[in-house]
C-alpha cells in the first residue's frame, strides 16, 4: 500500500502555480468586462523636440482601473491580453480612441500608439488602422505606430509587407525600446522606420556610463544617415536631458517634462504650450 501511495500523482500539484493560473483566468474575465463596459482609458505622455522645446507628439498609454485591485499596470495585463487574443479588440479600442482624441489637438501634435506583436501579425492591421483614421478624421501623417523588435524577428518578410502597407497609408513607424531584446543595428538598416526610441535603460545610465553614451551616439548616427528621428525614453533629470541632447537625440520623453496624464490634462498642457510659443 505504501508503494502505491508513492505513485500518487498529486505530488505534481503545485498550489503556487494553481493560484497563478486562477489569477490569470480572473484577469482575463475582468479584461473582457472592462472592454465591454468602458473600463479602459488612455493617458498621454508628451514627446518634446530637443531643439525647439516644443511638444510635437504624445504617446498614448493604456490605463485600467480594476474595480477591486485599483490601477493595474499595462506591463501586467498586456501580456495576459496577448495570450488570450483579447489584445486584438483592446488594441483596436486604443487605436480608435487615440485617433479620436488626437483629432482635437493642435495640428502639429502627433499621437503615438503602441501596437502589440500579436496585432502586428494580423493581416488586417492596415485595414484596422485605415478605419480608425477614417472614423476619426485624423490625418494619417499625425499617427505614429510604435512596434518592438519582437515583430521583426519572427518573420522578416511578413513584417516588411505589413510595414509597407502601413507606410502606404501615410502613418509613421517607430521602433520602441531599442536596445532591449535582440537589438541588432541591422534592423535599423533593413526596415523603414521613421523613428528609433532609445530604451530608458540607456538613458538612465548615460550620465555615468560611457558605454551607454557610445551606444546612443552610434544609434543617433545611423538614424541621422537614414533621416530617422531619435527619441530618448525615460528622461528624468536635467543632466540626462542635456546629455542626450549633446549626443544628438532629436526628442525626449520622460518624467522630467511630464508623466503620462489623462486626456483633459493633456489638452490643458498643450494649450499652455502653444501660448508659450506664441509669446
Ligand atoms: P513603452 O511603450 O515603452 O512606454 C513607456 C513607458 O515608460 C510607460 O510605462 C511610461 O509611463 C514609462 N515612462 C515614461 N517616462 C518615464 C520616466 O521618466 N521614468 C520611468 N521610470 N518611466 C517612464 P507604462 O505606461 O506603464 O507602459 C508600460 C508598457 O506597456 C509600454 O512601454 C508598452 O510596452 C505597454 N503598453 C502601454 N500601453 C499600451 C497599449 O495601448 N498597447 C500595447 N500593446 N502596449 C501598451
Ligand atoms: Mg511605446
Ligand atoms: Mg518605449
Ligand atoms: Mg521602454
Amino acid at each position: 500500500a505504501a508503494k502505491a501511495a508513492g505513485r500518487r500523482t498529486y505530488r505534481f500539484f503545485d498550489p503556487a502555480m494553481e493560484a497563478q493560473a486562477n489569477l490569470r483566468r480572473e484577469l482575463e474575465a475582468d479584461l473582457r468586462t472592462a472592454l465591454a463596459e468602458g473600463g479602459f482609458e488612455l493617458h498621454y505622455q508628451p514627446l518634446v523636440d530637443l531643439r525647439s522645446d516644443e511638444v510635437t507628439g504624445c504617446e498614448a498609454l493604456l490605463r485600467w482601473r480594476h474595480p477591486v485591485r485599483g490601477m493595474i499596470s499595462p506591463a501586467e495585463f498586456v501580456p495576459v491580453a496577448e495570450e488570450t487574443g483579447l489584445i486584438e479588440d483592446i488594441g483596436q479600442w486604443v487605436l480608435r480612441t487615440a485617433c479620436i482624441e488626437a483629432a482635437a489637438w493642435p495640428a502639429h501634435v502627433r499621437v503615438a500608439v503602441n501596437v502589440s506583436p500579436v496585432q502586428f501579425k494580423s493581416e488586417t492591421l492596415s485595414l484596422k488602422v485605415a478605419s480608425a483614421l477614417a472614423e476619426s478624421g485624423l490625418d494619417a501623417r499625425r499617427l505614429e505606430l510604435e512596434i518592438t523588435e519582437a515583430v521583426l524577428i519572427a518573420d522578416d518578410d511578413a513584417a516588411l509587407v505589413t510595414l509597407g502597407q502601413l507606410r502606404a497609408l501615410g502613418v509613421h513607424i517607430a521602433l520602441d525600446d531599442f536596445g532591449t531584446g535582440y537589438s541588432s543595428l541591422q534592423y535599423l538598416q533593413r526596415f523603414p522606420f521613421d523613428k528609433i526610441k532609445i530604451d530608458r535603460s540607456f538613458v538612465k545610465e548615460v550620465t555615468r556610463n560611457s558605454g551607454s553614451a557610445s551606444i546612443i551616439r552610434a544609434v543617433v548616427s545611423i538614424a541621422a544617415d537614414r533621416n530617422m528621428i531619435t527619441t530618448a525614453e525615460g528622461v528624468e533629470t536635467d543632466q540626462q536631458r542635456d546629455t542626450v541632447q549633446m549626443l544628438g537625440c532629436t526628442q525626449m520623453q520622460g518624467y522630467l517634462f511630464s508623466r503620462p496624464v489623462p486626456a483633459p490634462d493633456l489638452r490643458t498642457l498643450l494649450a499652455a504650450d502653444s501660448v508659450e510659443d506664441a509669446a
